[in-house]
């Protein structure tokens, strides 16, 4: 369905962006990964992809808490690729701490990383899908776009901000082919939620599945996770011609977190 299209997938180096790479690829697309990690599985990830699918797969290590990396990532794949028709910004790290023993320097870096460098993408890769007439422009935002959870302040005005960026950026570019949505994910199984599940099983002393069980009881009336094929599914969806009129959209994909 996406054989000849171009994408960028930012954090795609581990959880919900690889899934979601995966998905584009497999779908016939074209890739450009970015994010940190072992260069020795990057490159697994890589050759695997493009040989698995018969695409062309690349890989980018900018540091999108700075902005010139991310100007320069949307360059090198256009460059690399030829164009950029898919641009999924999904990059994100957490810190989780009340407000007022927030450190400074993680605040400025998960708005850098989870809300700038949005900006900054978009910014970059925009005027040459207005010049095609074509562009699929995702936002991995969070339910934490939607709702607040106490002790994530960084994390939860970052992804309420993402929310607003993609709206504007909807309304922008409504009557030129190209659509901006946010996909909200509750819940998923990735090494930044593990994170969570470790500390929260220390905090009180229980099994880390204990603390897994208590995590999803808390927020995720499904008491399930959703898993990174799940939002890679959705992705794709947004990609195709059935989806050309959703534009501006949250879309949760929570087990009904946002329900409550
Ligand atoms: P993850 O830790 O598995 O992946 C994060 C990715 O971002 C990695 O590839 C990492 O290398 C990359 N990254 C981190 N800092 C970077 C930087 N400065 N420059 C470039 N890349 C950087 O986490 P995940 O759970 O897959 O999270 C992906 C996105 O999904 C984030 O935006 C996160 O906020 C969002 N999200 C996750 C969940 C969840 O439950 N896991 C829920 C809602 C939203």
């Amino acid at each position: 369905m996406l054989k000849g299209r171009n994408a960028v997938v930012t954090g795609s180096t581990s959880g919900i962006g690889e899934g979601v790479a995966r998905a584009l690829a497999a779908q016939g697309a074209n890739i450009m990964l970015n994010g940190f990690g072992d260069a020795a599985a990057i490159e697994k990830l890589r050759s695997e992809l493009a040989a698995k699918h018969g695409v062309q797969v690349f890989y980018n290590p900018a540091d999108l808490s700075k902005a010139e990396e991310c100007e320069a990532l949307i360059r090198d794949a256009e460059t690399k690729l030829g164009s950029i028709d898919i641009l999924v910004n999904n990059a994100g790290v957490q810190f989780v701490a009340p407000i007022d023993e927030f450190p400074v320097d993680r605040w400025n870096q998960i708005i850098a990383i989870n809300l700038s460098s949005t900006f900054h993408t978009i910014r970059a890769a925009l005027p040459g899908m207005k010049k095609r007439g074509w562009g699929r422009l995702i936002n991995t935002a969070s339910t934490h776009g939607l709702v607040a959870s106490a002790n994530k302040v960084a994390y939860v005005a970052a992804k309420h901000g993402i929310v607003g960026i993609t709206k504007t950026v909807a309304l922008e570019t409504a009557k030129s082919g190209i659509t901006c949505n946010a996909i909200c994910p509750g819940w998923v199984l990735t090494p930044l939620v593990q994170k969570q599940i470790d500390d929260r099983a220390a905090r009180e002393g229980v099994a880390v599945e204990v603390a897994k069980g208590e995590l999803l009881a808390e927020k995720q009336p499904s008491g399930r996770f959703t898993t990174t094929d799940d939002i890679g599914g959705l992705a794709v969806f947004l990609c195709s011609g059935a989806a050309q009129n959703i534009t501006g959209a949250m879309i949760p994909v929570d087990g009904g977190w946002t329900a409550q």
